[in-house]
């Protein structure tokens, strides 16, 4: 029997901070044309993807994350049917999103074949149920190209990237941000993965910046996810209806109802209202001009 190997994420390095996960399993391991791409069995977490040594999707928790970018821009909004996935190659998020009856085009943008593929093999969770929906679209290519590029129209976008570094970096910009507002729809939203604060304090900070200047309301949500190490994970906020973002526990639920009302194991109305009530050290962060 091979010996675990103890396998580190290097995110965080810069923070003199590694978490180490024992891998019992190595599932696969390859250099994409993008990006370094690994894939390990370990005992409590499960499967976990690793993109240039940072953790991407566990088994074991992925549901915090994709139920938290999925169901609060789709509910808040309350009409949303065009919406469009950047990143997400895993396919976690459109599996989440595609639960929604209202929902009638979903299309991902992917910059790497390799991790859709990958993903049949390692993720048919999540690959199955969307590859086989009609109402999906996979697109391969560059999200900053399609957002500049497209003639379509959506009401939310989700912006599931890696961290800003490599081919993710381009998702952090304001040219990338300015052409997601062009894409978006009148009282459309959209919704980052902006990082840890209490590790990556430039990356929420930044991207609340940016979306201040295109939008009229920019902030951020937080949740808890266990191998976004650091504490909270921040997903950004963007949109012109300062409204969205304060839609009452008892109008989610009553959407949340007539969106037949698939099971959910993170997201409920309540969680959805008090993801916006920051911690305060977030809150000064994105407060600072
Ligand atoms: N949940 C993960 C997280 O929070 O870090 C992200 C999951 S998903 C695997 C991130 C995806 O973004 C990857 O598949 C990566 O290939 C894709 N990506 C990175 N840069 C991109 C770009 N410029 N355009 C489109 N997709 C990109």
């Amino acid at each position: 029997m091979a010996e675990d190997r103890w396998i580190s994420e290097s995110l965080f390095d810069d923070a003199g901070l590694r978490t180490s996960y024992r891998a019992t399993r190595i599932l696969h391991e390859s250099k994409t044309e993008h990006q370094h791409l690994l894939l390990f069995e370990s005992p409590h977490f499960g499967k976990v993807l690793m993109l240039d040594g940072a953790t991407q999707v566990t088994s074991a928790d992925e549901f915090i994350y994709h139920e938290m970018m999925s169901h609060v821009p789709i509910l808040a909004h309350g009409r949303a049917q065009n919406i469009l996935i950047v990143g997400g190659g895993d396919c976690g998020i459109a599996e989440e999103v595609l639960k929604h009856d209202t929902v009638q085009r979903l299309t991902l943008v992917e910059i790497d074949a390799s991790v859709v593929a990958f993903a049949k093999d390692y993720f048919p969770e999540f690959t199955r149920p969307v590859l086989s929906d009609p109402r999906f679209e996979l697109v391969i290519g560059d999200g900053l190209s399609f957002v500049e590029q497209t003639e379509r129209r959506f009401d939310v976008v989700i912006v599931d990237s890696t961290d800003p570094h490599g081919p993710g970096e381009v998702l952090f910009s304001e040219a990338f941000y300015r052409g997601v507002r062009k894409c978006l729809n009148p009282g459309g939203i959209m919704v980052t993965q902006s990082g840890v604060p209490f590790l990556q304090p430039r990356v929420v900070q930044n991207s609340v910046k940016a979306f201040r200047t295109l939008f009229v309301d920019g902030g951020c949500y937080v949740a808890a996810i266990p191998t976004y190490t650091g504490g909270h994970l921040a997903m950004g906020w963007a949109t012109d209806d300062i409204a969205l973002r304060n839609v009452s526990v008892e109008e989610l639920t009553q959407r949340y109802e007539r969106a037949e009302r698939f099971p959910t194991r993170y997201w409920t109305p309540q969680v959805h209202r008090a993801a916006f009530a920051l911690p305060r050290y977030i809150d000064e962060l994105i407060a600072q001009p």
